[in-house]
This record gives structure tokens, C-alpha cells and sequence, in this order.
């Protein structure tokens, strides 16, 4: 009797790790998955903001408040090149 009390303890035990493993497991993939959407959700794309690789009206990323040196911007998706521009262009 004994030893079919410790083998199911034994065995709950086990269960339960298992379960545990799994649970954190989703969490951390789920979570990561969902912070790169809404990284990425936050962001436009270049086509709709009409971005172009090169400065309109004497205006440019490089002074932009936006960019992010060297190719990046907080608004748009990358990569941006500090001669570029976009239709969210806001002088710094
Ligand atoms: S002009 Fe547009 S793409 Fe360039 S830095 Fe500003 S918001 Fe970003």
C-alpha cells in the first residue's frame, strides 16, 4: 500500500512540472509574439506614408524629430535613410 501511495505521488508530481513547463512556455512565446505585433502594429509602412529615399522640399529624415540615427525612425517601419522622407515628416 505504501509503495502505491509514493508511485502516485510520484506520478502527480511529474503531472504537474509537466504542466507547469507548458504553462510557461506558452506565456513566454505567446508574450513575445504578441509585444513584436504590437511593435510592429505601432509603426506605418513606408508605402503608406509615402516614403520616398530622398529629401522633398529641402526636408529630410536627418531632420526629422522622428529619426533615429542611423536608419531608423519611431513612426515608420525601417529601414530609413536619413536623406529619405515621408508625409509624417515634423522638423526637430
Ligand atoms: S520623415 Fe518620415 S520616415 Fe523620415 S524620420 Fe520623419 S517620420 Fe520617419
Amino acid at each position: 500500500m505504501a509503495y502505491v501511495t509514493l508511485d502516485l505521488m510520484a506520478s502527480r508530481r511529474r503531472v504537474l512540472t509537466g504542466a507547469a513547463t507548458l504553462s510557461l512556455a506558452a506565456l513566454v512565446l505567446g508574450g513575445g509574439s504578441s509585444a513584436a505585433a504590437a511593435a510592429a502594429a505601432a509603426k506605418s509602412s513606408q508605402k503608406s506614408v509615402d516614403y520616398q529615399t530622398h529629401p522633398k522640399g529641402g526636408h529630410g529624415c536627418n531632420s526629422c524629430k522622428d529619426f533615429i540615427p542611423q536608419t531608423n525612425c519611431k513612426t515608420v517601419e525601417g529601414p530609413i535613410q536619413a536623406s529619405g522622407w515621408c508625409n509624417k515628416y515634423a522638423h526637430s
